[in-house]
């Protein structure tokens, strides 16, 4: 069976509806964050090369777009660092060839700091990096970095990124709570924000069971505070509602798998991804949860849905 490298679109909080392409395996990243929603590191690494070669992943964007798919973004981000790959240069080409849907990358920002990342990525429309720590000994508890990556030139890798590419930096960053959220953290997050001069700044939090429990999420009150200090163009992300609802004819039950393949749902995040009705998507769920395929996790207010084995 081939594998699904592009899925969707899933709801994004930031993009809309984002049409998903994987350019790693699950999951393949310089980080090992705690608050990951796909898990923990299976491989963690700063090796470059064609995990999944372009022209693999360009057949099935082909084959979606001609489906007719609607969608706000392509975003090049899945299972892992995108930017491991090194044929995300080309890729990000031939998709601007094939559509006029703005394409996104959604990185760690942990390789800007090489000329070619940086290069390869100046075809994008929207570059979405992360900074989740001030220091180093924050990006050390966070985001547990490959050992031979610094906060220092991630920092500096993000400053020169900002200064040769002329499309828009959205940054996120990523507070947990009792970790790197208090206002004297965001003080110091500004700091290094106004280096980087980011046109938006999305704070976030653990909305999704993470891959460490004690990566907890930020009371909203607390996150405008946060944003507050930070400046104007920092937002709290809020959740996602889909705004359209469109007809649609592919198999209920296989598209939400594929969602739940690459992340944890809400009810409604399936229900505004597909555009289909919580009711008819809970009558496909629940036998699968019935027979153990898909758990229910909490993480206290919201539940997720989640598949119990790989696919
Ligand atoms: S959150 Fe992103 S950067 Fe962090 S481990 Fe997961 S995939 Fe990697």
């Amino acid at each position: 069976m081939k594998q699904r490298l592009v899925y969707g679109p899933v709801p994004s909080r930031r993009l809309g509806r984002s049409l998903g392409v994987d350019l790693v395996p699950l999951k393949v990243c310089s980080y090992d964050c705690i608050y990951c929603q796909l898990g923990r590191t299976k491989q963690r690494t700063i090796e470059r090369k064609p995990y999944i070669p372009a022209k693999e992943i360009l057949v099935q964007v082909r084959e979606k777009l001609e489906e007719g798919v609607d969608a706000d973004y392509i975003t090049l981000a899945g299972s892992g660092e995108p930017t491991l790959n090194t044929e995300i240069g080309p890729l990000i080409h031939e998709i601007k060839e094939l559509t006029q849907i703005p394409v996104a990358v959604l990185t760690n920002g942990s390789l800007l700091g090489s000329r070619q990342v940086r290069e390869s990525l100046i075809e994008a429309d929207a570059v979405l990096p992360s900074l989740d720590a001030h220091d180093e000994e924050g990006f050390q508890t966070i985001n547990r970095p490959h050992p031979e990556i610094r906060l220092e030139a991630v920092l500096e890798g993000l400053s020169k990124f900002r200064q040769e590419y002329p499309g828009q930096i959205w940054l996120e960053v990523f507070i947990l709570d009792g970790i790197n959220a208090t206002p004297t953290d965001a003080t110091h997050f500004k700091h290094w924000i106004e280096k980087v001069n980011p046109q938006k700044v999305h704070v976030n939090t653990a909305v999704r069971p993470p891959a460490e429990t004690y990566a907890r999420r930020v009371p909203l009150q607390e996150m405008t505070t946060f944003c507050n200090i930070i400046g104007e163009q920092a937002e709290v992300i809020a959740p996602f509602k889909g705004t359209e609802r469109h007809e649609r004819g592919a198999d209920i039950e296989e598209d939400f798998l594929n969602i739940l393949a690459r992340r944890p749902c809400t009810l409604d995040d399936i229900s505004s991804a597909l555009n289909v009705h919580r009711n008819e998507i809970l009558k496909h769920i629940e036998p699968l949860v019935k027979n153990g395929s898909i758990a229910i996790v909490s993480d206290g207010s919201v539940a997720h849905y989640q598949l119990k084995k790989p696919r």
